[in-house]
């Protein structure tokens, strides 16, 4: 059987996730926990920090805003604008970027700021794509990791110390730049919050020709580098009332653009846009640990008292997981191709990375698959 949390719809088969005595899960009760921030003081706080960091002559940027292009990012550029910041934004191109991706980019340049690009090299990509997916079930490994290297190699490159971070997935933690003294990220710091999600960088090397000059996008700057600049870093989500749908509403005021329908797996048009091998990703988190971005959405909007649980294991059960034949106006097997694989290939990977106990097998002990590749889950809800 497959345990929900009692009040929203994850399931405990979700990494780090834990149930309480009540059935409730520890991201539900650290929500609960936001009732009790002084968002006043947090507020005061953040404008402490940017004071420090910001340059009064005008010689240089005065922090980093790593963007992807997404609400989130376009909510971030505003947020750093409306406090008087004059951020340099930097893209880390996404592996398979789409249309909308680039229309929403450049959305954010005309924002008013300045923009920088780094696009890693899409042969070397492509391998890393079919490593990742193929060794552990992350065809996004390059993708995530260079999210993180790239910003902070632009911080020594630029010599600009603060770097704004959106959210951070652990938030009671506003990130080192509060810190009054040694502040300063380092490589433990960074490998251990930009993780290298099971591959090493040094792990690599040699597989499929390729050579650490090729890995250079994918690797942090060392320590006296860091030292040197003084890179540290903040989450915005600390200092302020995060809110996915609020950051999409307010992007969509300032330009930025969403397809007509929800994209496929997920239960809303305004995340997840800029990659089409989105999909996949999200499709092997729901093979492995039987949850997908319906999951993840149907329950934030649950603990905002949007959505009640009904209806939310209901939009789950109908849209969570469903095989990524499209994404975004791009079949599966032209995402498939830079990586030198078939569908049938990709669907022998899939069934490996399934987690069986998790999905309905049939009498062979074969999972279970209808008309279009969809699996069913055991259970959908506490019964
Ligand atoms: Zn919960």
């Amino acid at each position: 059987m497959i345990k929900y949390c009692t009040r929203c719809v994850m399931p405990h088969t979700k990494p780090d996730l834990h149930l309480d005595e009540d059935g409730v899960c520890n991201a539900c009760r650290s929500y609960e926990n936001r009732a009790t921030v002084d968002w006043d003081a947090r507020s005061k706080a953040l404008s402490a920090i940017l004071d420090r960091y910001r340059c009064e002559d005008g010689s240089h940027w005065d922090c980093i805003v790593p963007v992807s292009g997404g609400k989130d990012s376009t909510f971030q550029v505003l947020q750093v604008l409306s406090l008087g910041m004059n951020p340099l934004c930097v893209t880390a191109t996404t592996c398979d970027l789409t249309p909308i991706g680039r229309k929403n980019i450049e959305n954010i340049k005309k924002l008013g700021v300045d923009h920088v690009e780094m696009s890693p090299n899409p042969n070397v990509r492509a391998k890393l794509n079919r490593i990742g997916l193929t060794q552990v079930g992350d065809i996004s490994w390059p993708e995530h990791v260079g999210i993180f290297t790239i910003p902070v190699r632009a911080a020594v490159q630029y010599n600009v110390p603060l770097i704004i971070w959106g959210e951070n997935s652990q938030n009671e933690y506003g990130g080192p730049a509060a810190a009054a003294e040694s502040n300063c990220l380092n490589r433990r710091w960074l490998e251990e919050f930009g993780g290298l999600l099971g591959l090493r960088v040094s792990d690599l090397i040699g597989i499929d020709g390729l050579e650490a000059r090729h890995l250079i996008p994918y690797v942090y700057p060392n320590d006296e580098e860091l030292a040197r600049v003084g890179v540290t870093g903040l989450f915005l989500g600390y200092y302020l009332p995060w809110d996915g749908l609020a950051n999409a509403v307010i992007a969509q005021a300032y330009g930025f653009s969403t397809p007509p329908n929800v994209t496929l797996g997920s239960m809303v048009n305004y995340e997840n846009l800029d990659n089409h091998q989105v999909a996949i990703h999200e499709y092997f988190k729901y093979l492995k640990f039987g949850f997908g971005r319906a999951s993840d959405h149907a329950s934030l909007h649950i603990r905002r008292g949007r959505l009640n649980r009904k209806m939310g294991m209901d939009i789950v059960k109908r849209l969570d997981g469903l095989f990524p034949w499209e994404y975004l106006g791009k079949p599966l097997h032209e995402t498939l191709e830079p990586l030198g694989m078939t569908v049938d290939e990709f669907v022998a990977i899939c069934d490996k990375f399934t987690n069986k106990r998790v999905f309905v097998l049939d009498d062979k002990g074969r999972l279970l698959k209808d008309g279009h590749g969809n699996l069913t889950k055991i259970n959908y809800d506490n019964v």
